[in-house]
């Protein structure tokens, strides 16, 4: 039997109990990254931000990863950020969906990621470093989130100047929106790298802590009073990220307790 290039065998039963999704999409960016879209379950609701379990239908038990979804919650199809991790069991399939592909997906979304789990504020702070963004490329998307916030910035570090590229077209695309364009106006990215030549240059929580980050974007240091967070990243970002907050004056919440700032991990280290 032959089989297509994301390894689909199409004599594997789908797994109970999980929607089979078609790929309507697809776009690399690096020899490390690339963002996919599929069809969208009618039945399948969730909220900007949250995360999904996604698998391919190659194995009679497919491998499935958390993934957070790309796309706001308003959007017909699902948009996911991908890494593609060298001999990873799911992204070295993964990397090679084409459209026409079906991706399997869990039927339930959750995360803390979400406007919810935030009290209201005045300025919304997303930091992220690599495939991190993904939640957040959901959440610049919703006009809910400029509703609850005057200001929102998306902080987006990688190590080299191409892995930025998505996140950059996508504030691009969103200011352009007939949808969210006109609130998207108080979105403002900024970017850095820890590797490449570039303007603005190191971790965000070194920018942070001497206070570049605020001189950079012309805006007061983070204030409990005006000021909320939303981290995703490694392990180790997440830690000192929480710690700049906390050094701040913020409180982590969740979805039962909303506080000043949340966290959720970018992949499992
Ligand atoms: C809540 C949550 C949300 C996630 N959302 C996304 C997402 O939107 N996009 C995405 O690409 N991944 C995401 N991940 C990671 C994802 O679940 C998988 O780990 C990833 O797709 C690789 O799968 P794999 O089976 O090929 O390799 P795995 O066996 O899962 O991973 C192998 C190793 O690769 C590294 N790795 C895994 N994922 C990443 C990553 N994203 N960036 C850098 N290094 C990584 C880690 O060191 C890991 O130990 C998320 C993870 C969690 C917990």
């Amino acid at each position: 039997m032959s089989l297509d290039t994301a390894q689909q065998d199409p004599e594997l039963p789908i797994p109970a109990g999980v929607f089979a999704e078609k790929v309507t999409s697809v776009e690399h960016y690096t020899d490390r990254l690339f963002k996919f879209r599929i069809t969208r379950p009618p039945t399948f609701r969730f909220r900007s931000g949250e995360f999904v379990m996604i698998g391919l239908p190659n194995a009679t038990k497919p491998v499935f990863r958390a993934y957070s979804i790309a796309s706001p919650s308003w959007d017909e199809e699902l948009e996911f950020y991908s890494i593609k991790v060298p001999g990873g069991p799911l992204t070295e399939h993964l990397q090679k969906v084409a459209v026409g592909d079906t991706v399997v997906m869990r039927k339930k979304p959750t995360g803390t990621l979400v406007n919810d789990a935030l009290l209201p504020g005045k300025r919304l702070w997303m930091f992220s470093t690599g495939t991190g963004i993904a939640p957040f490329a959901s959440l610049i998307r919703d006009p809910d989130t400029y509703e609850k916030f005057e200001e929102v910035i998306l902080t987006h570090t990688c190590r080299d100047v191409e892995e930025l590229k998505y996140g950059q077209e996508l504030v691009a695309a969103v200011k352009d929106d007939p949808l969210v364009g006109e609130c998207a106006q108080a979105l403002r990215l900024y970017n850095s790298t820890t590797r490449a030549e570039f303007p603005f240059r190191g971790r965000i929580t070194d920018l942070m802590v001497s206070g570049k980050l605020f001189e950079d974007l012309g805006v007061p240091p983070i204030s409990p009073e005006t000021d909320r967070g939303m981290i995703c990243g490694s392990m180790a970002m997440l830690r000192d990220t929480k710690s700049a907050l906390e050094g701040f004056g913020l409180v982590e919440g969740s979805n039962n307790r909303p506080d000043t700032f949340v966290v959720e991990r970018a992949f499992v280290d």
